[in-house]
């Protein structure tokens, strides 16, 4: 049996291990039910953004959730009322008083945030309250959505609340003389006394936080419980009062929006990474578990956690950058062609991104590709990149809309598991020839090409070749006028159709080809269905690998639109050793050539990849 351990498992171990005999702090007895609490239950889950769960102790101890409820039916009220509404209703000030403080703005009579038990109240009496329904169930279901199950209320604990809790009635009463609860406040009352004695355990605090670090959605489920623009204003509030009067040494100290409740549990969330949950009866003199304040601690220091720790992140996101004149697409060109983009190919800049793209990884990126000089094409091949936000999207559709109306095409490849930055681009600009043209490429051989294309045509107006001198093709090179002439003779002109094929993968090789006129595609499987892995230009040669050697032919070769080939038959060549031996050594010597050229290409195509994985 191979040893599963843990060194994530085994700190949290010995952290358990380490607070076992700690102590400090009361049971909280002010509702009675609570009294009743085990002081040694002490449990600690962690549970990462992407719902992997660590725990030990305790941690399935079933509790009530108490004020860790209040952040998350603050995020509710967010999603059903909206922000601007609920500023009506409770602030976002600390405080800086007990959770039962009778602390409201001196003029509006507004609670002055979520957190303390005043704007839980105004909170809880926002759900549901237009049009009237049942808004106990929205906080339930709400419940088991960030749990991923369905959730109950202790009655008891309920019970024994619901006959003590005069201070909080007279709360509710109070903001309904200041009109922040508009209604009953006697029913606002009872249903925060209900959500408070919701029962939880360790685990669901830790799913609950990680469900926040993940951008609302449960890892697990994959629902999704808060919208995501309100998951920031919910761990604000945790963050700046989540832990009543000692809000300041905790961000201080630990550095993680948390929420305490005085049942003995506490939430911890640290945005993108995971959520904590650990129990522990005994509270402090603020209201908070002493010995969760402790675990907590001990983690954010050993781990890092605390969300103050500057990231590494900026300069991580350029996987590779390099110009047409270092990196060419797989069309196969003719020398004159190679030689031109050996020396333009410097305007055609090429980038390959990776990793998560926000402002400070997005950053580097757009620097370097407004400072490229020269520049005629630029493409940011997306292959690499995992994940992208609405900032990092707007910027590149703002940088693309730029260099596109600067004259410069751009062109953005492989975002095809990206489908925020495509709807982002969208609606983001509004030229709609800008968007179809930056997304007009899937590969970035493809956007290669293209440039490669433009840019010749631009420097070699008159295109490269006379298509009928066949002096002008690498395999009639150093041939005298009368070798030509005997050459020529041997040639037939054979005109294509869009999508006819030239060569048929598995077809005896018979002949060669010259590209007299068009393009010519090579396919890996079936043409369209299939992969196209090279492309050959006017004055290239096509089938002379199976000539050499006789093997069947080893992929389809297409024609992309009207193409005429001059073919050369195996047959013919064959018979020139007879007739013509110097001939048949040159156009051998010449196929020889144009193979170590093909080669070349490749083996540079390699290093490039090879360099790129060290
Ligand atoms: N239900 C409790 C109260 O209102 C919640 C307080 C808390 O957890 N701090 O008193």
């Amino acid at each position: 049996m191979p040893d599963r351990r843990s060194p994530i498992q085994d700190f949290l171990e010995l952290i358990h291990a380490r607070y076992a005999d700690f102590r400090e702090g009361e049971v909280a007895t002010y509702i009675p039910e609570l009294a009743n609490a085990n002081p040694e239950s002490f449990g600690i889950c962690v549970a990462t953004a992407d719902g992997f769960v660590y725990e030990v102790g305790d941690s399935r101890q079933e509790f009530t959730i108490q004020s860790i409820s209040k952040p998350f039916v603050y995020g509710l009220a967010l999603d059903e009322r909206g922000p601007e509404h609920m500023f009506t209703k409770v602030g976002v000030e600390p405080s800086g008083d007990a959770f039962n403080a009778i602390s409201l703005h001196k003029t509006s009579g507004c609670p002055l945030n979520p957190m303390i038990n005043a704007g839980a109240i105004a909170t809880t009496g926002q759900i549901g309250a237009s049009p009237p329904e049942p808004c106990f169930e929205r906080i339930l279901e709400m419940f088991s959505r960030y749990t991923g199950h369905a959730m109950h209320v202790d009655e008891a604990v309920y019970e024994s609340e619901s006959l003590t809790g005069h201070r909080n009635r007279a709360i509710g009463h109070l903001l309904r003389n200041f009109d922040v609860l508009e209604g009953d406040p006697t029913a606002a009352v009872d249903t925060y006394f209900r959500q408070c004695a919701i029962s939880v355990n360790c685990v669901d605090l830790a799913l609950m936080g990680a469900t926040l670090a993940n951008q609302g959605i449960n890892p697990l489920t994959g629902t999704r419980a808060i919208k995501d623009t309100h998951v920031r204003s919910v761990l604000s509030v945790m963050a700046s009062c989540g832990m009543y009067d000692f809000s300041g040494g905790w961000i201080y100290n630990v550095g993680m929006p948390a929420k305490s409740g005085v049942a003995g549990g506490v939430v911890a969330v640290l945005a993108g990474q995971l959520g904590i949950g650990v129990y522990s009866p005994r509270l402090d003199a603020q209201g908070n578990s002493a010995r969760a304040l402790q675990v907590c601690r001990e983690l954010s220091q050993a781990w890092q956690l605390h969300q103050f720790n500057p990231p590494f992140c900026a300069h991580t996101s350029r996987r590779m950058r390099c110009t047409g004149e270092e990196r060419h697409s797989s069309r196969i060109r003719h020398p004159t062609e190679r030689a031109c983009l050996g020396e333009h190919g410097g305007q055609i800049h090429l980038f390959e991104i990776q990793g998560n793209l926000a402002f400070a990884t997005v950053e580097p990126i757009i620097r370097d590709v407004v400072r490229c000089t020269g520049r005629r094409g630029v493409i940011l091949d997306f292959h690499h990149v995992t994940g992208i936000n609405h900032v990092a999207s707007q910027l590149l559709a703002d940088l693309a809309d730029a260099l596109s109306h600067q004259g410069t095409a751009i062109f953005f490849t492989s975002t095809q598991q990206l489908p925020l930055l495509r709807q982002e681009v969208g609606s983001h600009l509004a030229d709609a020839s800008v968007i179809d043209r930056l997304f007009r490429f899937r590969s970035t051989d493809a956007a290669l090409e293209w440039c490669e294309d433009e840019l010749l045509r631009e420097l070699m107006p008159a295109g490269p070749l006379t298509v009928n001198d066949l002096r002008l093709f690498e395999i009639a090179s150093g041939l005298a006028d009368e070798e030509l002439g005997v050459f020529s003779g041997l040639i037939t002109r054979r005109p294509y159709a869009p999508g006819d094929y030239v060569i048929r993968r598995g077809d005896e090789a018979t002949s060669l080809f010259l590209v007299t006129k068009g393009i010519v595609g090579v396919w890996l499987g079936d043409h369209e269905s299939g992969k196209r892995v090279a492309s050959f230009s006017v004055g290239t040669m096509v089938g002379e690998m199976a000539f050499l050697d006789g093997a069947r032919r080893s992929a389809n070769v297409v024609a992309e639109g009207d193409v005429e080939c001059a073919v050369f038959e195996l047959e013919d060549f064959n018979r020139l050793l007879e007739s013509h031996p110097q001939l048949h050594t040159t156009i051998l010597r010449n196929i020889g050539v144009s193979l170590a050229t093909k080669l070349r290409k490749v083996n540079e195509d390699v290093r490039i990849l090879i360099a790129e994985r060290q």
